[in-house]
């Protein structure tokens, strides 16, 4: 069966065309500025990419572009729409309500919309892009898959916050995690890689790009992760602070006469690394250039982001009680040697040696750690759109 994943932000939508019975992408691009002009990239697989402007008023044009591309004469994939037997929608937010994927019905999409509140950016673009899917392809079943829904399983204690116990009765104010579908995806494929039985071994996994989170997955099931009730919790990101006093909220807003909203745009927009190094880049490859030329604030933005990284993995170590194998993924985690060298120089005491040549590659699934390594250390590529796509298929069988 072909799978359509639709990953829909507020004024982008990204696409992938999978056959889930070859795991083969057929076609993937990206609509951009909806809402603003309209710009339409895509790709069939094989093919070059091409970009086209294209007025895009709101999600419904973009999808129909998005259809048109992939059944076009010359550069289509597929004849009709027939041969599209299923789309996989990512949704951020599935609060409480969803501990796995979900057919889309309207009760369903109700229950989403419940959520819009907890992920005010993110749910509502998703039920947008569920919509204009729905207008534009009747007929075809829908599956929603949650960012937050592999963490469903941690345990009260993890997702509590030290708060007034009424706030999580009244506003279900409490620890959610994001990345779900990167954690359960890489974490499964280490046990693959490495031979042993999923639900009998204790990974960490890194997911380390523009946001950063990393996860607790014991015998399986997350048990702890570093996000909360939003994605700007725990590690220092591109331009996310990650856990701070919360103080300093107050303290700031006094000094520099800001508001809430001016308050939580400096923690999302203005911090992290990109502020750690005096806005210089929230991109790690502008970083190491301005730290190898002598640049002080970059060095110090990457010590502290590889820092945090490390603390959080010692925590989940504790939260185990041992770990057995640590998993870099996403574009940092996956690109990035010299991030993955500082976070695992913290790590010594667990009994973990690199292979210096192994961890020197980029992008691709390979084994870091040595053979007599008592932690495996491995790098494996995320694929969000592939686990969307294998989700869709299960859900419907
Ligand atoms: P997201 O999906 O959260 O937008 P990605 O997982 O694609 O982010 O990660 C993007 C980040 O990965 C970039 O901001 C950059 O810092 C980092 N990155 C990508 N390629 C490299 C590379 N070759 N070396 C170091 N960092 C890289």
């Amino acid at each position: 069966m072909n799978v359509l994943v639709i990953n829909c932000g507020s004024s982008s939508l990204k696409f992938q065309l999978i056959n889930s019975d070859t795991e083969e992408v057929l076609a993937k691009g990206l609509c951009e500025r909806i809402g603003i002009d309209g710009r339409l990239t895509y790709q069939p697989a094989g093919g070059e990419k091409e970009k086209t402007d294209l007025a895009m008023p709101t999600h419904e044009e973009a999808i129909q572009y998005v259809i048109n591309a992939l059944t076009n004469e010359k550069t289509g994939v597929v004849k009709s729409l027939d041969e599209i037997g299923a789309v996989g929608h990512r949704v951020v937010h599935g609060g409480e309500k969803f501990a796995s994927s979900a057919i889309i019905t309207e009760e369903m999409k109700k229950a989403v919309e419940e959520c819009n509140e907890l992920a005010p950016l993110h749910n509502p673009a998703n039920l947008i892009g569920i919509a204009a899917c729905e207008k534009l392809m009747p007929g075809t079943p829908m599956v929603g898959v949650f960012d937050t829904a592999f963490h469903q399983t941690m345990p009260q204690k993890a997702y509590m916050y030290g708060l007034p116990y009424e706030y999580y009765e009244k506003y279900k104010v409490r620890r959610y995690g994001f990345h779900g579908t990167s954690h359960s995806f890489v974490s499964k494929r280490a046990a693959e890689i490495l031979g042993v039985p999923y639900d009998q071994t204790k990974t960490i996994v890194c997911h380390l790009g523009n946001g950063s989170s990393v996860s607790a997955v014991l015998n399986g099931k997350s048990v702890d992760t570093s996000m909360g009730l939003t994605p700007l919790e725990g590690l220092v990101m591109g331009t996310r602070s990650g856990d701070i006093d919360p103080a300093i909220l107050e303290f700031i807003a006094k000094k520099e006469n800001l508001d809430i909203d001016g308050l939580m745009d400096v923690v999302n927009k203005k911090s992290g690394v990109y502020g750690l190094s005096g806005n210089l880049s929230s991109d790690f490859r502008d970083l190491w250039d301005a730290a190898d030329a002598g640049n002080e604030k970059a060095k110090v933005a990457l010590e502290v982001f590889a820092y945090r990284v490390a603390k959080y993995v010692g925590a989940y170590v504790a939260a185990m009680n041992g770990v057995d194998n640590i998993v870099f993924t996403a574009g940092i985690g996956e690109n990035d040697h010299g991030v993955r060298e500082l976070v695992l120089g913290y790590l010594g005491y667990l009994g973990i040696e690199i292979d210096e040549e192994a961890n020197n590659t980029r992008g691709q699934e390979i084994m870091i750690s040595k053979p007599g390594s008592k932690v495996n250390v491995l790098v494996i590529p995320t694929n969000e759109e592939l686990a969307i796509a294998r989700e869709t298929v299960a859900l419907l069988k």
